[in-house]
């Protein structure tokens, strides 16, 4: 429902660390291949609507999604007719239709989905346009090596319905070296289904990488990167980032990624607690002196997890301050006792970065890049996303 009053937060989103982020991605393209912007999980909770006219004007023209729900607000949100949308997932029969019909982009992983697709592009007269997604190793989703020869001949009877733009797998764990005979026999069972399929049709963008494979294996390039967290300034792993800075001799401790979103409250109210009080429910946490507390309006119904109670950080006036008592539904308390001149209204930073400081995504779970992903996702999509 859309309220004439502001929420309680709000997300803003960093143009130019986006196209620094997309720069740096660029420069690391092996010769002309294609980016295309990985927007799935609502762009990994940045928002599909405001992340993707961005990313457009940062150059990008190939945007990948999950399912057919999300390809429909990419449709919705792009202003280039001349970018492309991919459902990399999921897609109902019902849905095909609709995805031929307005030229999205989709994988076909078995031979049920093929079959569907050229019925339905000989009954809407419109070519369906698809990637052919081979399995080498990951066991997902993925024509099986006894399936190939069926399916490129399908293809190439079916030439009329049937457009092939891309064929493609997907690296299982290229954020990690404990990986890399894996990722070897992926590659090279790719490299064998292309060869059959080069008998049978023109070859389309061959594309294999996610982030961390297209920034640890450039000779895996291909002609098209799926690159999602990378171009939210995120690196896939700590081993990947360590990789990079080693191989281009940069300082650790530097990062040539910038973080693309922030999230944003304010204070609430200010309150003094005297020594010996608890604050908040229950007993959790005891004043051990007098103390001044800012309560601000997140809880975990806006993702603010209750694991951080006790233990969570936010920015205000650029100062870290902790997280006292329980996390509730829809509120936090903060020891400012250290700030002299906080007031009602001051900015609260619960990502990123406010002066010289920053709460990362990594701080917010639990220490560990792998939940990069999972904390942004399931930030929740009402929060308003504001471009800056
Ligand atoms: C999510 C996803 C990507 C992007 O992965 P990142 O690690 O975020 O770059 C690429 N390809 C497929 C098939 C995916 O599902």
């Amino acid at each position: 429902m859309k309220s004439r009053f502001l929420q309680p937060s709000y997300i803003e989103l960093d143009r130019s660390a986006l196209i620094n982020n997309i720069l740096f991605l660029r420069e690391r393209a092996s010769n002309g291949v294609r980016l295309s912007s990985v927007i799935k999980g609502n762009a990994y909770g940045h928002g599909i609507s405001a992340f993707l006219p961005v990313a457009e004007e940062a150059g990008i023209d190939h945007f990948s999604v999950f399912s057919a729900n999300e390809a429909e607000a990419a449709v919705r949100f792009k202003n280039n007719p001349d970018t492309n949308v991919m459902i990399m997932g999921m897609i109902r029969d019902e849905e095909l239709e609709w995805a031929i019909e307005k030229g999205v982009e989709f994988y076909l992983f078995e031979t049920e989905r093929l079959e569907k697709t050229a019925e339905i592009a000989r009954k809407t007269g419109k070519r369906a346009l698809v990637h052919l997604q081979i399995e080498t190793g990951m066991n997902r989703t993925g024509f099986d090596e006894n399936e190939w020869e069926a399916l490129f001949r399908f293809i190439k009877n079916n030439r009329e319905q049937i457009g092939v733009c891309g064929i493609c797998t997907h690296f299982a764990g290229a954020e990690s070296v404990a990986n890399f005979y894996r990722i070897q026999n992926q590659e090279k069972k790719l490299r064998k289904a292309v060869a059959l399929a080069e008998k049978y049709i023109d070859l389309p963008a061959i594309h294999a990488s996610s982030s961390a494979a297209y920034l640890t294996y450039p000779e895996k390039h291909f002609d098209m990167a799926r690159i999602g967290i990378a171009q939210y300034g995120f690196w896939p792993s700590r081993e990947t980032y360590m990789y990079h800075m080693k191989s281009e001799k940069l300082e650790q401790g530097s990062d040539p990624l910038k973080r693309v979103l922030t999230w944003k409250s304010e204070i609430m109210s200010l309150k003094n607690v005297e020594s010996g009080e608890f604050i908040g429910y229950g007993n959790v946490y005891l004043a051990g002196r007098n103390m001044k507390i800012a309560t601000v309006p997140i809880g975990y119904t806006h993702g603010f997890g209750r694991n951080l109670t006790n233990s969570g950080y936010v920015l205000i006036n650029g100062e870290r301050c902790g997280v006292v008592g329980l996390v509730n539904m829809n509120m936090i308390t903060i020891n400012v006792s250290n700030l002299e001149n906080v007031k009602k209204g001051d900015e609260v930073v619960l990502i990123g970065r406010q002066g010289d400081d920053e709460i990362t995504v990594a701080s917010f779970g639990e220490m560990t890049n792998n939940l990069n992903y999972e904390v942004l996702t399931r930030l929740p999509s009402t929060i308003p996303r504001i471009v800056c």
